[in-house]
């Protein structure tokens, strides 16, 4: 039988599951991107993402993210069994407030549901946190949750792992092919999709063509510009200093949100002797090319926080801290659908702050769609432009985002 030739265009976490899913399915897939794999400016590239199920109260991505935990373990044990390190990392997460947590708080409503779909999560107090997670400042927080089952994973170099998967499995994966416009035709009076043409002078034929681009797929399909918005959000890298090694370990600092829907703060243990903490919110629009630099504010802000509530860093030596920019949709659920309007075309994106997490199953997901197969995941993302008219409170964010 002669294989479906699929262009995969975008190598974040989007593309890899997606081409690692269909080379599964017996596709005949190409991988390319725009610029090296990892792309620096791409989202998906860091040392890491938080994995979480707590979704306030909303128990869809709950469950979603139970599937994708089983497919994080399932992947830790493959590449444990060839010798390779494991990526995702079962640290637990802390959610921490400085008010008692409030029924309809995003922090209770998700301990709730924590705890109604048996997830055991314990409730923090103040002398649980000092004893337990002794880098946070006495008399700060008062309420909170730890889940034992969420954790973090090492998110560029997952990105890089999936594509070695897929490059073993058949797929051929390109770097530096940036797409300038897709390529169309009309059979039967419906256009239909053909290939991708590069500013560099290639073009690559296909049977379907999907596009994982991430906050660049505006320039592809400008029709979609209503649909996504781009927004930053600031990203720092600490060096943890040697003498403060041991409070900063995984176990005793697992991945947090600190009063995180007033702060947005968020961050990881320590991971080749590097803190990353970030913060997240409404963020500033902006486009593909705006300029990655995190403003002075932004640095004063975070450093206020540090002093307060994780003293040990205060000081701690700045290594890294840019501007990471989310692809939103209005509704913050992905979008991963046909194109209704062009034959062979998909889009795989809007990862709202969210989306690294579900990699295990981003690509399931996308397979459905190529291969016509409903579920409530594809009905969910699917192809919604009238969506910002619908929406229309574009303040009106749920709390969905790392
Ligand atoms: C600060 C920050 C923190 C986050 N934290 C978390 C978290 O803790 N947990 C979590 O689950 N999620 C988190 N997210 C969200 C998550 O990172 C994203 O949902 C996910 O990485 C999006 O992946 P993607 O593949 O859609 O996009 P990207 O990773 O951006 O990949 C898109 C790729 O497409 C390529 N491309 C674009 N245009 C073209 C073209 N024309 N031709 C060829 N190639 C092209 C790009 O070069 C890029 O490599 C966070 C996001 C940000 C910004």
């Amino acid at each position: 039988m002669i294989k479906k030739r699929v262009l995969v265009v975008g190598a974040g976490i989007f593309g890899a599951s997606t081409a690692l899913a269909l080379s599964d399915a017996n596709y005949d897939v190409v991988l390319i991107d725009a610029g090296p794999i990892p792309h620096p400016l791409a989202t998906s590239t860091d040392i890491s993402k938080a994995c979480r199920m707590e979704y306030g109260s909303d128990l869809v991505y709950m469950e979603l993210m139970e599937e994708a935990f089983l497919g994080w373990d399932r992947w830790n044990k493959e590449w444990q069994e060839q010798g390779l390190a494991p990526l995702f990392h079962k640290a637990g997460i802390l959610f921490l407030t400085t008010e008692p947590m409030s029924p309809g708080s995003f922090e209770l409503d998700s301990f709730t549901a924590l705890r109604t779909k048996n997830w055991n999560p314990q409730r923090l107090s103040p002398s649980l946190l000092k004893e337990s997670f002794p880098a946070w400042s006495e008399g700060g927080f008062q309420d909170g949750l730890f889940n034992p089952q969420a954790g973090f994973a090492e998110s560029s170099k997952v990105v890089r792992r999936l594509i070695e998967m897929a490059k073993r499995k058949g797929v051929e994966v390109l770097p530096n092919c940036p797409v300038k416009e897709l390529m169309e035709t009309e059979v039967a009076g419906k256009k239909k999709v053909t290939g991708a043409r590069c500013s560099t002078g290639q073009s690559f034929e296909a049977d379907e063509v999907i596009l994982c681009t991430g906050v660049w797929t505006k320039r592809l399909c400008p029709e979609l510009d209503q649909c996504f918005k781009i927004s930053s959000h600031p990203v720092f890298h600490f060096k943890l200093p040697e003498r403060h090694r041991e409070f900063f370990s995984r176990e005793r600092f697992p991945v947090f949100a600190a009063d995180v829907t007033q702060t947005g703060v968020y961050g990881f243990p320590v991971i080749d002797g590097i803190i990353k903490i970030a913060t997240h919110g409404l963020g500033q629009l902006v486009t593909p090319d705006s300029p990655r630099e995190v403003s002075q504010s932004q640095h004063r802000t975070l450093r206020n926080f540090l002093k307060k509530s994780v003293p040990m860093l205060k000081d701690a030596e700045l290594v890294e801290s840019r501007l990471c920019f989310y692809c939103d949709t209005q509704d913050e659920d992905f979008w991963i659908a046909r194109d209704p309007a062009r034959a062979g075309l998909t889009v795989a994106t809007g990862g709202s702050g969210h989306g690294f997490k579900f990699a295990p199953i981003l690509g399931d997901i996308v397979l459905n769609v190529i291969d016509g197969q409903q579920s409530s995941w594809t009905k969910k993302f699917s192809w919604r432009p009238k969506l910002r008219q619908e929406m229309g409170n574009e303040e009106a964010r749920a709390h969905n985002q790392e």
